[in-house]
């Protein structure tokens, strides 16, 4: 029965062009990526991975994981609680929280071992019975699954639509209240009015939890990520970060205040009763986060934000042809070129493949019905000759979908 049942649901996915398919790399991500079985394991130009600096396959982090396994071992053995939290996750922490020390006073910062673990426990333990979470509708789904899970009342606005926060803010009778937001959001590449937000969580008593996934690495002047780009400091900020997109490796931090963090360490079910990340990946998170405020940081930050100028320029140029397609706004690495239906986006999508580029068709349930969309990412990793090439086969790609 379970069988028949599953293979039923699956072919309303084929029907409705919603199936995924798991795919196999053979090789590092960004620019190139071969996969099994496909184009002969010939290697595709890659515009689909969050490794906006480049920093995934950097010699310099590869040579620190090395060090890192020689001299912590591969493994933490346990949860933070019992013995897992070694040296190299405090060594992380002690610099994340000198990052945000400029934007949360005496800012403690908590290592975790996924951005999906960091959401979860931030709502969790967060929003209890006391509280309500008031969550922009665009959220990732981490953030809206830890608001599943969590006790609290769950108030949802539209995209951005501050107006329609602030009343259920005016409205709200329980003592806390968290606003919650994708700082930079992940479908469409559009940073939250963080500014805003702030203010409101300032006049109506709330704290604003914001998740700077996409943000990290890339905004700020020394890649600290949002907070640094629109210069905000408040006690009222609780800051997740995470470590496998631009930092190129895996992880991520809530930073936030001591007592904030506190409570995670004693309430926070996702923190609690997991593996401590491996202390080689933290070795590895401590070189990388060096890495990303050095020059040599800030050189990949220019050239990623040249790209992302030549790209935008090109999109804008395909998009007045072609009544219908949209290009999101986004000055991040994430640009989305929106086309509505899910069969174009896959077309297109195909169209670019055979050409020897990859960039993946966005379907609901990832994001809105009706938005079906590329998502183009941009990493340091690339070079203007390849932004080129993506650019004229999306020409030719829409010459066909004509
Ligand atoms: N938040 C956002 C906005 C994300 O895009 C992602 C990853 N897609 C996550 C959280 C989850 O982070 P991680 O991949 O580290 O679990």
């Amino acid at each position: 029965m379970l069988i028949e049942h599953i293979n039923r649901r699956l072919l309303e996915l084929d029907a409705a062009a919603l199936r995924r398919r798991l795919r196999t790399a053979e090789s590092p991500c960004a620019p190139l990526q071969s996969f099994e079985g496909e184009l002969g394991g010939a290697p595709l130009l890659a515009f689909c991975s969050n490794d906006y600096l480049g920093l995934a396959a950097h010699p310099a982090l590869a040579e620190a994981m090395a060090e890192g396994a020689r001299r912590w071992g591969t493994g933490s053995g346990a949860s933070h609680l019992v013995s897992g939290h070694m040296r190299p996750h405090a060594q992380v922490e002690a610099l994340v929280e000198r990052w945000f020390a400029p934007h949360i006073p005496n800012a403690r910062a908590l290592l975790m071992g996924s951005g999906y673990e960091a959401n979860l426990a931030l709502m969790t333990a967060l929003g209890d019975g006391s509280a309500t979470l008031f969550c922009d509708k665009l959220n990732h789904a981490s953030l809206i699954d830890g608001a599943r899970l969590a006790d609290a009342e769950v108030k949802r606005y539209a995209h951005g639509a501050l107006d329609v926060l602030e009343r259920q803010l005016a409205a709200c009778a329980t003592p806390v209240k968290l606003i919650v937001t994708d700082a930079v959001f992940s479908m469409d590449g559009d940073i939250a009015d963080l500014p805003a937000l702030l203010k409101l969580a300032e006049a109506h008593d709330a704290w604003l939890i914001l998740d700077d996934a996409h943000g990290l690495g890339v905004l700020g002047a020394s890649g600290h990520g949002s907070l640094e780009h629109f210069k905000l400091r408040s006690e009222r900020l609780i800051s997740m970060g995470t470590l496998g997109k631009a930092a190129g490796v895996s992880g991520a931090f809530v930073a936030a205040h001591p007592a904030v963090i506190e409570w995670l360490v004693q309430r926070a079910r996702s923190f609690i009763y997991t593996t401590a990340m491996s202390p080689a990946v933290a070795h590895t998170v401590l070189a990388s986060l060096a890495l990303i405020e050095s020059a040599e940081g800030r050189e990949r930050r220019a050239h990623l934000q040249g790209l992302i100028g030549q790209l935008r320029t090109g999109l804008q140029a395909l998009v007045d042809q072609k009544p219908g397609w949209t290009l999101g706004e986004s000055c991040t690495g994430i640009q989305p070129l929106i086309v509505g239906d899910n069969e174009t986006a896959l077309k297109l999508s195909a169209a670019l493949r055979q050409r020897g580029i990859y960039v993946p068709a966005m379907r609901p349930p990832t994001v809105p019905v009706g938005t079906a969309r590329l998502r183009i990412t941009l990493s340091a990793a690339h070079t203007a000759g390849q932004v080129q090439r993506l650019l004229d086969a999306l020409a030719q790609a829409l010459e066909e979908t004509r």
